[in-house]
C-alpha cells in the first residue's frame, strides 16, 4: 500500500520505520529536516505527501500543528484526492478532532480518528494500542497500517469518541503517577531508611506504570519517554473539556508548573522531581 505519514517525532518515526518494514512505500514529511527514517522516503511537503498515499497517518505535537499541516500553505487537503484517508494520531480534543473531520469531508477526504496509547518504546516495537473513531469500513481499510504499529485497535465508536477515551486513559494515567509522586515523596522524607526499589512491587496490582517508574518518581526523571510537554497538553484538554474538576485541575496545574518550570522534556515521572521542589519551596 502507499502510504503517506506527517510528523517524524519521538513516535512518528519509529512508526513510519515500521509501517515501511511491514512491506508498505511510505512517503514522508517533518516540518524540520530530519534523515529519512529507515525504509521511508523524504517529500517536500504534506500536499505531495497526499498526492502519492492512498492512506496517510498524521502524527504531530498538537491541534495547532494538525491545522498546520492539513490545511495551511502545501497542506496535506490541498494535494489529496478525492476519497483519500485521513488517520489522524496526534493527541488532540474531541471537539477539535470533529471540526477537522468535518473540515476534511468539506474537502473530500475521509478522517479516521485514531489516536494511539503507549509510548516511544512501544512505538518502536510496534506495540500500540489505536483507539480508533470513526466508520468502520474506513477504520478496516486503515487495517494494515494499524497492524504495522499496534498490537491492539480498539474501536471506540464515532470520529471523536478515539480522542475522548485517549484523553480519559490519559487523564487516569497521570493522576496516578501525580498521586504516587506524592506520596512517594512524602514516603521519603517522613522515612528515608525504606528502600523504595524493593516496595516499588507493591504498586504492581494497583498501577504497573507507577510500579516500573517508583525509582524515577523519587529520583531523577530520565528525558523523553512521555514527556511532560504534553502530559501538560493533555491535562489541559481534559480540564478544559470538563471544567469544573477538582482533582483532574489540581492534577492539571501540577503538570503544566512542572512542564512550564523547566521539566517540559522530562518523562512523567518528572512530576516526582516537581512534588520535590513543591515541598521545598513551601518549607521556604
Ligand atoms: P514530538 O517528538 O515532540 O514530535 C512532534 C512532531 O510534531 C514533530 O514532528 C514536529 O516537527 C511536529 N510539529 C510540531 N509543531 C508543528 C507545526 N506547527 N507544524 C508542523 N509540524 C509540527 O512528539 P511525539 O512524542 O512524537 O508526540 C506526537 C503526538 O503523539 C502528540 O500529540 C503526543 O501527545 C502524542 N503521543 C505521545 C506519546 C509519547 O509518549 N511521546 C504517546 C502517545 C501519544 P518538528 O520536528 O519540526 O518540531
Amino acid at each position: 500500500m502507499d502510504v503517506g505519514f506527517v510528523g517524524l517525532g519521538a513516535m512518528g518515526r519509529p512508526m513510519a520505520e515500521n509501517i515501511a518494514a511491514a512491506g508498505h512505500r511510505v512517503l514522508a514529511w517533518n516540518r524540520s529536516p530530519v534523515p529519512a527514517p529507515e525504509g521511508v522516503v523524504l517529500a517536500g511537503s504534506p500536499a505531495q505527501v497526499a498526492a502519492a498515499s492512498a492512506v496517510t497517518v498524521v502524527m504531530v505535537a498538537d491541534e495547532q500543528a494538525v491545522r498546520a499541516v492539513l490545511f495551511g500553505p502545501d497542506g496535506w487537503v490541498t494535494g489529496a484526492h478525492r476519497g483519500a484517508l485521513l488517520v489522524q494520531s496526534s493527541t488532540i480534543g474531541a471537539g477539535a478532532t470533529r471540526e477537522v473531520a468535518r473540515s476534511c469531508a468539506e474537502q473530500g477526504v475521509r478522517f479516521v480518528d485514531a489516536p494511539v496509547s503507549g509510548s516511544v518504546g512501544p512505538a518502536r516495537q510496534g506495540a500500540l494500542t489505536v483507539l480508533a473513531g470513526g466508520d468502520g469500513d474506513d477504520i478496516t481499510e486503515a487495517a494494515p497500517v494499524f497492524d504495522a504499529v499496534a498490537r491492539t485497535v480498539v474501536h471506540c465508536g464515532g470520529v471523536g469518541q478515539g480522542s475522548a477515551v485517549k484523553l480519559a486513559v490519559n487523564a487516569t494515567l497521570v493522576t496516578a503517577m501525580a498521586g504516587a509522586a506524592e506520596a512517594l515523596t512524602w514516603l521519603t522524607e517522613a522515612e528515608p531508611d525504606v528502600a523504595v526499589d524493593a516496595i516499588a512491587p507493591l504498586f504492581e496490582r494497583i498501577s504497573p506504570l507507577v510500579a516500573r517508574r517508583a525509582g524515577a518518581l523519587v529520583g531523577e526523571a530520565p528525558d523523553g519517554g512521555f514527556p511532560l510537554a504534553h502530559v501538560a497538553k493533555d491535562m489541559d484538554l481534559v480540564v478544559g473539556a470538563m471544567a469544573p474538576s477538582a482533582v483532574l485541575e489540581a492534577v492539571r496545574a501540577a503538570a503544566r508548573e512542572a512542564a512550564d518550570g523547566g521539566l517540559a522534556g522530562r518523562d512523567l515521572s518528572a512530576l516526582g522531581m516537581a512534588a520535590r521542589r513543591h515541598r521545598a519551596a513551601g518549607r521556604g
